[in-house]
């Protein structure tokens, strides 16, 4: 007798998170955008806004290679107090005047649920990042605004708790969230983190939401992230979210796992044949 197979549908159950059986997934609408469909979103920039000239570099390389999400950050939640913060609102006036120079939508991070209006006033798509995943505030803020949220994976949490996390924002009624593997924590030492690749086809089974990964976090080093990227997107991933600085070496912040504008276009012309391979387009 064979082992008995059960749907593979995880709780079907009340939540909004969950996609129920038959339910297609979710395809979300930014500016003209969709994410979650055929084509593969790939958002791009560095860990950190620093200045003008640095994010105008940035956009300036990325827009010729079809990437259209600018990502950087002006609050930025620092391990060691002693760290770049981050410029905060005179780096959100930069995001935005760039986003308008470039015509490119912007990504950014709000770590405080204060802060959620003025981000809000200068991005096209809120980032709640790992270290704020169950930050309930925050998260119910956002869910209160009408801006996609780009949610990342708590560094120790589970799927469930994940996902839960979600909830809070669908809730409040917005509905248009993306889930972004970012890595978590493991004993492994030799990476920042361990990216979890089950994670990408077990959200899309469970969860109608579009998944994005981020192989810059996920392994904190940068020869690292072109293979990981290429892995996500053959498991399926919706979009990536890949840290890009115009001089890596010299970067505020991630600059060992930020890769350089030369590295990404040759970076793309690889994950589009990934892409191809795999019935996606880039
Ligand atoms: C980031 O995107 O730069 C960031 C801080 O990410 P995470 O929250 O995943 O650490
Ligand atoms: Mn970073």
């Amino acid at each position: 007798m064979g082992i008995a197979r059960e749907p593979l549908i995880f709780h079907p159950g009340p939540k909004l998170v969950y996609r129920q059986e038959n339910e297609t997934r979710t395809v979300l609408g930014i500016n003209g955008m969709r994410i979650g469909a055929q084509a593969v979103a790939v958002m791009a920039g560095p860990c950190a806004v620093e200045d003008l000239f640095q994010m105008r570099a940035i956009a300036a390389a990325i827009k010729p290679l079809g990437i259209s999400i600018l990502r950087g950050g002006a609050y930025k939640p620092r391990t060691s107090p002693y760290s770049f913060q981050g410029l905060g609102r005179p780096g959100l006036e930069i995001l935005a005047q760039v986003r308008t120079e470039y015509d490119l939508l912007v990504v950014t991070e709000v770590m405080s649920p204060e802060d959620v209006p003025l981000v809000a006033a200068h991005a096209d798509i809120l980032q709640v990042g790992s270290r704020n995943m169950q930050n309930f505030p925050l998260l119910r803020a956002v869910g209160a605004t009408d801006k996609p949220v780009l949610l990342k994976r708590g560094m120790m949490s589970t799927l469930e708790e994940f996902m839960n996390s979600a909830e809070y924002i669908l809730l409040e009624g917005n509905s248009r969230v993306m889930l972004c593997e970012r890595g978590i924590r493991t004993f492994e030492p030799s990476t920042r983190n361990t990216f979890d690749i089950n994670a990408i086809p077990f959200l899309q089974r469970v969860s109608h939401l579009p998944v994005i990964a981020d192989p810059s976090h996920g392994t904190g080093r940068r020869d690292l992230v072109g293979p990981v990227a290429k892995a996500a997107i053959a498991a399926g991933a919706d979009g990536l979210l890949i840290e890009v600085h115009p001089w890596p070496d010299r970067a505020q912040s991630d600059g060992q796992q930020s890769i350089s504008p030369d590295e990404l276009e040759q970076l793309m012309n690889d994950l589009r044949a990934v892409a191809t391979a795999v019935g996606r387009e880039l």
